[in-house]
């Protein structure tokens, strides 16, 4: 499989079709998870990570828009994909306005449907940095894969929460991210119960110590004020 197992979770409360998908998705060699309405879809984001979710907007309670928005609202960037009933043109707005990243109508085609998710997840593959594991800062590089700093003076070792920040910040070269996005995205859920804020403050200042040549005067690994923290990248 050219995919490395990605997990999908499938929202969607029609028996014949969670078959289908299910059946086709795990032919494909993808992991599947499925929900029958809106809260245990949200429940299941919140343990499992999927890589990708495929939503249904007509759902027993809770629409598939809303299921979208809490997801988004909480900087979830995972990729969605709507499905909409034939002829609901303004389902296709709604849904990408709220910030679905695709929607297929509903009959679709097997093919179709594997097309679209294999390139939202080449998409968010590169976007997660799963690429480019080599990152040169200067005179510094590093080595997410093997979690490892080469530099100068010597090698650091990464930790594996040290490798997911320098990856998710290299995500967005150059532009600042929040502590909040940090915690939602690298804690993830852990988050709410032991950590905060300065739980990033304090891994940052360890990051520096590894990448930075002076880690009181850094130059990639950079404060922004009053928002957060930026990676910069040339
Ligand atoms: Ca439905």
């Amino acid at each position: 499989m050219s995919h490395n197992k990605h997990t999908i979770l499938i929202v969607e409360d029609e028996p014949s079709l969670i078959f289908t998908l299910r059946d086709t998705l795990e032919n494909e060699g993808y992991q599947t998870l499925v929900a029958e309405n809106g809260k245990d879809a949200l429940n299941i984001v919140e343990e499992n990570r999927p890589d990708l979710m495929i939503l249904d907007v007509m759902l027993p309670g809770m629409s598939g828009f809303d299921v979208c928005r809490k997801i988004r609202e909480k900087q979830l960037l995972f990729p969605i994909i709507i499905l909409t009933a034939r002829d609901q043109e303004i389902d296709k707005v709604t849904g990408l306005n709220i910030g679905a990243d695709d929607y297929i109508t509903k009959p679709f085609g097997v093919k179709e449907l594997l097309a679209r998710i294999q390139a939202r997840l080449r998409r968010s593959d590169d976007y997660n940095g799963r690429k480019s594991d080599q990152i040169t800062l200067g005179d510094v590089k590093l080595d997410l894969k093997e979690g490892m700093v080469r530099r100068p003076d010597g090698d650091q070792e990464l930790t594996t929460r040290e490798v997911e920040v320098l990856r998710f910040l290299a995500g967005y070269p150059n532009e600042p991210v929040t502590r909040k996005a940090l915690l939602e995205n690298v804690w993830r859920y852990e988050y709410s119960s032991n950590t905060s804020t300065r739980t990033v403050d304090v891994h940052i200042s360890k990051l520096r110590t590894k990448i930075e040549l002076r880690p009181d005067d850094p130059r990639y690994l950079v404060t922004m004020h009053g928002v957060g923290y930026m990676l910069k990248m040339t």
